[in-house]
């Protein structure tokens, strides 16, 4: 009877190695699709400006010849489409190297106030142009997040930027920094509640409920045609929630129809005992 207990053991224990097997495969294949869709939609990312450009470069060197306003307009779309081109490349290469990296969350004492402001400072004539007022609201318990400079900035720029970009005229952005004990998730590896961090809420359309899961998809576009023409590229938030990911952080997408929304990065103190294991108690 102990043999059969151990043979019927055996078989169990068995049976739950098929079954891992069979999820690390279905796991396996999930990856392998999700990779699959990723190339598929990146080559067709890139091969729609080639396409527009190869088409004006034949009209140029035909019909267009003898037509230097139609040339310098024609000229003018190629521009556009080669500088998204170019934003593409340079997001596809920044989502890798992030991806790459994500297993190692970065570790420097990161002054986010810095950050917001040499990103304002950048967008600024960009929001102006289009009448947009952005306002920051500093926090005076605000002390450095545990990060990365350039990352971070990297999330602000892209949050601030899409701000501007999906905004209505002659609007209000605000950013705002905080520190809470609050987090609506822990943060850091020591997995505290305790977070500083920052929020950018737009005046928008904003962005209806059932899309907001999926929106930091790569190439997920709410209204493909509206983000097109202000230039997208579809891959700005896959790279805000992968960046966010590695600083063992937080993204809450929060908006409303007709009123606005609202992104906020949570992220880790910077300093003792946060974001990190803990250490080990002192004799
Ligand atoms: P994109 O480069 O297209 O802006 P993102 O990944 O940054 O790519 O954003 C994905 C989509 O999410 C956008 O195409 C847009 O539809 C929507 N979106 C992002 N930010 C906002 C915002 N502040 N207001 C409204 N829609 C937004």
């Amino acid at each position: 009877a102990h043999i059969e207990a151990l043979r019927a053991g055996d078989e169990h224990t068995e049976a739950r190695r098929a079954v891992i097997a069979l999820h690390d495969l279905t796991q396996i294949r999930k990856l392998e699709q999700m990779r699959a869709d990723f190339v598929a939609n990146a080559s067709h990312e890139i091969r729609t400006p080639l396409a527009t450009l190869i088409g004006f470069i034949e009209t140029l060197r035909g019909p267009a010849r003898d037509d230097p306003d139609a040339a310098e307009h024609f000229l003018s779309i190629m521009d556009d489409q080669a500088r998204r081109m170019s934003r593409l490349v340079n997001d596809l290469l920044s989502l890798s190297r992030i991806e790459m990296n994500e297993h190692m969350p970065p570790a420097a004492a990161v002054d986010l106030t810095d950050v917001i402001d040499d990103v304002i400072s950048g967008l600024e004539f960009k929001a102006h142009a289009r009448g947009i007022e952005i306002e920051i609201m500093t926090d005076p318990t605000l002390v450095p997040a545990l990060g990365d400079p350039d990352e971070l900035t990297q999330v602000a720029q892209n949050l601030i930027d899409n701000a501007i970009k999906y905004g209505r005229n002659d609007s209000r952005i605000t950013v705002r920094l905080f520190r809470t004990t609050e987090a609506p998730r822990p943060v850091g590896l020591a997995a505290t509640l305790e977070a500083v961090g920052f929020s950018v809420t737009d005046q928008s359309d904003g962005i209806p409920r059932e899309h907001l899961p999926r929106l930091t998809e790569r190439f997920y576009r709410v209204d493909s045609a509206r983000s097109r023409q202000v230039g997208s590229t579809g891959l700005g938030l896959a790279i805000v929630k992968h960046i966010v990911n590695r600083h063992r952080g937080h993204l809450a997408i929060d908006s409303r129809v007709g009123e606005g929304s609202c992104f906020t990065v949570y992220l880790p103190l910077a300093g003792r005992g946060n974001g990190r294991a803990p250490v080990a108690a002192a004799s």
